[in-house]
C-alpha cells in the first residue's frame, strides 16, 4: 500500500498515449464533445490519502455511475422492500436492452441496467419531495464538495434523445412497476446521469463503500455495513453491464462504469480508484480505464479475491 504513488505513476506513463480502441459515446449528442485523449487517475484511501494524475481537474458526466449512489439513497430510505421490484442478477445484455424486461414482466434484472435505475429513480420520487435536489445534495456530501452540479447541456441532450429509456419506462409502467409520470422519471434520471465530477471527487464519493458504509471524511454512516457489502456485491456482479464477468476476471474488484468514460472501483477496507478516459469499447466501458485498473490490482497484489 505504500507503493500506490509509484504504481499509478508507472501506469500513467504506460497508458497516457494510448486511449484504446473504440469511440467516445455519441448516442447522447452532448457527450460526443469529450476529449478522446482525456485521461485521469485518482486513488483515495480510507486513512485519508489522495493521489491524482493526468486531467484530474476535468469534470465529466458520471452517467451510470450515478446508479450506485441513487441505489444507496433508496436503500437508506426503503430498506429491503426495494428488492420486490428490482432483481439482483447480472443481465448479460446491453445496459439499455428491452428484450429481457418483456419476458420478466417488467421487473429489471438489477438496479444498474437502465431499466433498474429507472425504477430506483421512480421510487426516489415517492420518498423525496424535491428528488433532484436531494440527489445532488447527497452526492455533494459524499464527495465533500459543493462544486458538483448537474450538467444541464448533457441532461437536456439526453432528455431529447431518450427514446429507449422512455420505452423501458413505458413497458415497466404497463406492468405496474413505475408509479410516477414517465416524463418526470426520465427528467430526474437524465439529470442524475449528467452529474459532473472530476476523478478525485468521484473516488471520494465512493469511499464509504470501502469503509463499511461510513464516509471516512466526516464519520457519517451512509449505509449500514451490510448495505455496503450488498452494494459492493452488486457492483462486482453487475457494475460493468455485460462485461461484468470479464472485469471481475481481469481486475477482481467491485466497480461501476458510465458512458461518460469513468470507472470507479473499491478495495473494501482500503481504498477507491477512479479512472476517466472517454473512449469506450463495444460494451460501453472505457477501455483504458479497465486496463489501468487491471494493472493496478496486479501491481498492488490486492483485490477482493
Ligand atoms: N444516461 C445513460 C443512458 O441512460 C447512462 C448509460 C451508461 O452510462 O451506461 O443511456
Amino acid at each position: 500500500m505504500d507503493n500506490i504513488e509509484q504504481i499509478i505513476n508507472r501506469l500513467y506513463e504506460k497508458y497516457k498515449d494510448c486511449a484504446g480502441e473504440g469511440e467516445v459515446a455519441s448516442y447522447i449528442p452532448a457527450l460526443a464533445g469529450a476529449d478522446p485523449d482525456g485521461y485521469a487517475i485518482a486513488v483515495t484511501t480510507v486513512d485519508g490519502k489522495e493521489y491524482v494524475l493526468g486531467d484530474y481537474d476535468t469534470k465529466f458526466s458520471i452517467q451510470s455511475i450515478s446508479k450506485v449512489l441513487t441505489l444507496a439513497m433508496l436503500m437508506k430510505q426503503m430498506g429491503e422492500d426495494l428488492w420486490h421490484f428490482v432483481g439482483k442478477e447480472p443481465s448479460g445484455s446491453a445496459f439499455n436492452s428491452l428484450i429481457q424486461l418483456e419476458y420478466e414482466k417488467g421487473i429489471p434484472r438489477n438496479p444498474f441496467i437502465n431499466a433498474g435505475a429507472l425504477v430506483i429513480t421512480d421510487r426516489l420520487i415517492n420518498f423525496n419531495q424535491k428528488p433532484k435536489q436531494s440527489i445532488i445534495e447527497f452526492v455533494r456530501e459524499l464527495a465533500g464538495s459543493e462544486d458538483i452540479y448537474f450538467d444541464k447541456t448533457i441532461a437536456l441532450s439526453e432528455i431529447d434523445t431518450s427514446f429507449r429509456n422512455e420505452a423501458l419506462a413505458s413497458l415497466m409502467k404497463s406492468f405496474g412497476n413505475i408509479n410516477n409520470d414517465i416524463e418526470e422519471v426520465i427528467d430526474i434520471y437524465c439529470h442524475q446521469c449528467s452529474i459532473s465530477m472530476n476523478v478525485l471527487e468521484l473516488a471520494k464519493s465512493f469511499l464509504f463503500l470501502a469503509n463499511a458504509g461510513v464516509n471516512p471524511a466526516d464519520g457519517r454512516q451512509i449505509v449500514s455495513s451490510r448495505g455496503a457489502k450488498r452494494l459492493n456485491a452488486l457492483m462486482l456482479t453487475c457494475g460493468l453491464y455485460n462485461e461484468s464477468g470479464e472485469f471481475a476476471y481481469r481486475v477482481g474488484l467491485p466497480a461501476k462504469s458510465g458512458v461518460g468514460g469513468g470507472i470507479v472501483a473499491v478495495i473494501p477496507g482500503k481504498l477507491t480508484i477512479a479512472v476517466w478516459s472517454p473512449v469506450l469499447n463495444k460494451n460501453g466501458n472505457s477501455s483504458r480505464a479497465i486496463s489501468t485498473m487491471e494493472d493496478f490490482t496486479t501491481e498492488l497484489g490486492i483485490s477482493v479475491f
